[in-house]
């Protein structure tokens, strides 16, 4: 074992020039986006109070193949090509035959996958002459990576930060403001979807739909003067995402091996996609045939136990239509969950993905997902996020099934971030605080009787 290769980099030259953009090659094509108000499809000039024209442009784009800015390209170069690992250690510690390989995109300086979307954003709004950028975080990554690439690019930066993430992540806060943003607990009376919810519930924990309602707001409003961004979801968002997967598709071939399953984390579906769309477009054009498994918690399920139906992106109604597996615009999980990936719907691509039968998904609980992210630590070294632990935990599956059959199976984790900010879910699980409570069906049966009537 000790003269094995562990790690596969690549030079800078090999950044990839250009995103891939599915849309070119999906057997058919997404569902029309709806407006919110009349049901009638939207064109690019509904979006553009919230996004600059090229964005808006890639988002609807049928062109394969998107040139990446040079100004980007620069920026990239911070922390890209990110590195190929295999996972010796781990494969040992299994006792299987598969072989582990696992992408690495924590070590980006905003600590997981966003940043390689935020910087493009900021970039082709800086070009469009807009002063700043609204936003939502969660847990705080996207926070943390869109008050970056701001930062580089000179725009002002407002987060909403939902409210209980912002009192149990307080180092969060402090990073993304340390990068000149302005953190803003959600929900706010600053704004009027805010003070709506907060009328209804003084002590509202806040979620992503809200505190998404509020940067929306804000942006919408203030008369061109800021647009709003978004960490994932959009197509524009996957297909920035997927120079992951571009980079991987060399180290594998420089490890001498190809995957037969790519395992990867799913919130709204964006790093998922970003390591496994081009290898999708080997499986859709070159007759490759290697699984792809989306992995999501239980305690929030929305391809595994959500309708594929149209739904708001946020809250209070105030996003575009989009046909999506959802679990309903006013779904919360529950308060027992604590590793992330929360948002109640999934990015159109990967759910008419998972319709078209070439992408798999599995639910996988939080106790199973922990342990997953201690065995993968103490082998590998790294901590994991809570959310890339979904794919770990995925990956291990995979792993102990190849011991079972006796097969050598090559398996791609995207490991899509550190969990360096998430020690007090980490020190919940340690302390034996964390359980899988049932979560009854009546709750998702609920919260699926929103669901606008198209
Ligand atoms: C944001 C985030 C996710 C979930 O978002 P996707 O769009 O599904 O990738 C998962 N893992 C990490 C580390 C994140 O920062």
């Amino acid at each position: 074992m000790s003269d094995e290769t562990v790690r596969f980099d690549l030079p800078q030259t090999d950044i990839p020039h250009q995103w891939y953009n599915i849309q070119a090659d999906l057997p058919r094509p997404l569902p029309t986006v709806l407006h919110p108000g009349t049901h009638q499809p939207i064109g690019p000039d509904d979006l553009a109070p919230l996004f600059p024209m090229d964005l808006i442009m890639q988002e609807v784009s049928q062109d394969r193949y998107i040139d990446i800015p040079d100004e980007v390209r620069e920026i990239y170069k911070l922390w890209r090509p990110t590195p190929l690992l295999r996972a010796r250690r781990l494969e040992k510690a299994l006792d299987t035959p598969a072989h582990i390989y696992y992408k690495y995109e924590g070590i980006s300086p905003s600590g997981s996958h966003k940043l390689n979307t935020a910087v493009p954003q900021a970039y082709y709004n800086k070009k469009a002459g807009v002063q700043g950028l609204t936003t939502e975080t969660g847990a705080g990554q996207w926070g943390t990576a869109l008050s970056q690439a701001c930062n580089f690019f000179g725009l002002e930066c407002f987060v909403y930060m939902v409210k209980v993430s912002y009192q149990q992540k307080p180092y969060r806060a402090a990073m993304i403001r340390t990068f000149g943003a302005q953190v803003t607990a959600s929900p706010s009376d600053t704004t009027h979807a805010g003070r709506g919810i907060l009328a209804q519930d003084p002590n509202s924990p806040g979620s992503l739909g809200i505190a998404i309602s509020e940067a929306v707001e804000v942006a919408a409003t203030s008369g061109g003067k800021y647009k709003y961004a978004l960490g994932s979801v959009l197509n524009h968002v996957l297909t920035h995402q997927t120079v992951i997967g571009e980079e991987a598709l060399k180290q594998m071939d420089l490890a001498g091996e190809y995957p037969d399953v790519i395992v990867a984390p799913t919130g709204g579906g964006s790093n998922f996609a970003g390591i496994s769309l081009p290898f999708i477009r080997h499986n859709l054009k070159d007759g490759k045939r290697t699984r792809i498994l989306a992995v999501e918690p239980a305690a929030c399920p929305s391809l595994t136990k959500g309708v594929y139906a149209y739904d708001f992106g946020d809250t209070s109604g105030m996003t575009p239509l989009v046909k999506m597996h959802t679990l309903g615009h006013t779904f919360v999980p529950p308060p027992f969950h604590a590793g992330g990936l929360r948002y109640h719907g999934m990015a159109s691509i990967v759910c008419e993905l998972y319709d078209q039968g070439l992408i798999e998904a599995q639910a996988i609980p939080q106790l199973e997902t922990f342990a997953a992210a201690l065995t993968f630590a103490k082998a590998e070294g790294i901590v994991p996020a809570p959310e890339a632990a979904h794919g770990i935990a995925g990956a291990i599956r995979e792993a102990l099934a190849a011991k079972e059959s006796g097969e050598k199976r090559v398996i791609l984790i995207n490991l899509c971030g550190h969990g360096h900010f998430d020690m007090s879910a980490y020190t919940a699980y340690l302390d034996g605080n964390l359980n899988d409570l049932e979560y009854p069906d009546e709750v998702f049966q609920e919260a699926l009787t929103h669901l606008p009537q198209i």
